[in-house]
């Protein structure tokens, strides 16, 4: 690396991807051939693959000096996966840039983030415009996570935003300084704010393999999400609770003053309903404040780590 490159790291996420990745490689290696103003690491993060993934990094990292690669010790996810090849990089690197290892992340679009970065923009991210093999309850499943993350958080999600973005050093150093453990990564950066811009593309059909995020794991994905950046759903139990308890309160005492004024008379039935609904709003809106404790505190308590690297190829500190 001359002295005027910039120093920027491809990090790839990588999961049952090893019949197509030395395809990847080369189809990023003809855009990053002509971009030779950056001195380019591909880092490949094995999330615990099944398959001969790790074999084949290895086997490139030999053949190729830009190639990296860590292992992780199981499935940890892809936010995960993502958050070991942040830390792995540090601050050595100029940009990083996530990609997808299927391919489904075009590498073309690889020289527009890298102008829009230089325009100043910190992070770039591609919105993706359609996907070519996305079924029908994956679409619709995407359209209402979306719906509601911009409904129930406090930060702005833009529809179809991927994980295919540039973010500049200065991102990634706040980024490695996050402790927190349920984690999307597309939330914290959003979160994060500075300037941002994107781009939109076409997501091909995969290369090779499966779909690695299985229906269940979204699922997962979403619900972790929504929880750990919004309150609201566990608010609204509590909102819920509070007005079952002010209205079938005021309905309680109404009943008993008319009752001890003899104009209506009432069982003691419709009292021991009204009473019992009473005391289930007071049960809800408890509820829904221990619940508000109970995650802050959860968050913070479980102090697992994110990942385990079990293997390293390469020296980190030798980007620059
Ligand atoms: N991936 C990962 N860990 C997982 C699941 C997926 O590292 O547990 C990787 C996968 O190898 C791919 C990327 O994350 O590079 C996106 O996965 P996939 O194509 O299944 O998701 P989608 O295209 O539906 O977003
Ligand atoms: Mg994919």
């Amino acid at each position: 690396m001359n002295r005027i490159q910039k120093p920027i790291a491809l990090i790839v996420p990588v999961f049952n991807e090893g019949d197509g990745l030395a395809v990847f490689y080369q189809e990023v290696k003809k855009v990053l051939s002509t971009l030779p103003e950056y001195h380019w690491k591909i880092i490949f993060v094995d999330d615990g693959s099944e398959d001969n993934s790790w074999q084949v990094i290895s086997e490139l990292s030999e053949q190729y000096q830009d190639v990296k690669g860590l292992l992780l010790s199981r499935n940890f996810g892809k936010e995960n996966a993502l958050t070991a090849g942040v830390q792995a990089v540090g601050e050595e690197i100029d940009a990083v840039i996530f990609i997808d290892a299927d391919l489904q992340h075009p590498p073309e679009l690889i020289p527009q983030l890298l102008a829009e970065w230089q325009k100043g923009f910190e992070i770039v991210s591609g919105i993706r415009k359609d996907v070519a093999d996305y079924s029908v309850i994956k679409r619709m499943g995407s359209k209402l996570f979306y719906t509601l993350m911009a409904w129930f958080s406090d930060i702005e999600v833009i529809p179809n935003n991927t994980d295919y973005r540039l973010l500049d050093k200065t991102v990634v150093s706040f980024l490695c300084q996050f402790t927190e453990r349920t984690r999307m990564f597309r939330g914290l950066i959003d979160w994060m704010g500075f300037n941002k811009t994107h781009l939109t593309f076409s997501a091909p059909a995969r290369n090779t393999g499966t779909q690695q995020y299985s229906f269940i794991k979204l699922f997962r994905l979403a619900i972790n999400s929504l929880t750990s950046f919004s309150l609201l759903p566990l608010r609204i139990t509590g909102y819920i609770g509070l007005f079952i308890v002010l209205s079938s309160g005021s309905l309680l005492t109404y009943m008993l003053f008319t009752h001890l004024l003899e104009w209506t008379v009432f069982t003691p039935l419709a009292f021991f309903v009204v009473f019992n609904t009473f005391l289930l709003g007071i049960l809800l809106s408890g509820l829904g404040l221990v619940a508000l404790y109970i995650g802050h505190i959860h968050t913070e308590v479980v102090q697992r780590p994110l990942y385990i690297i079990r293997k390293k190829i390469g020296n980190y500190k030798d980007c620059i």
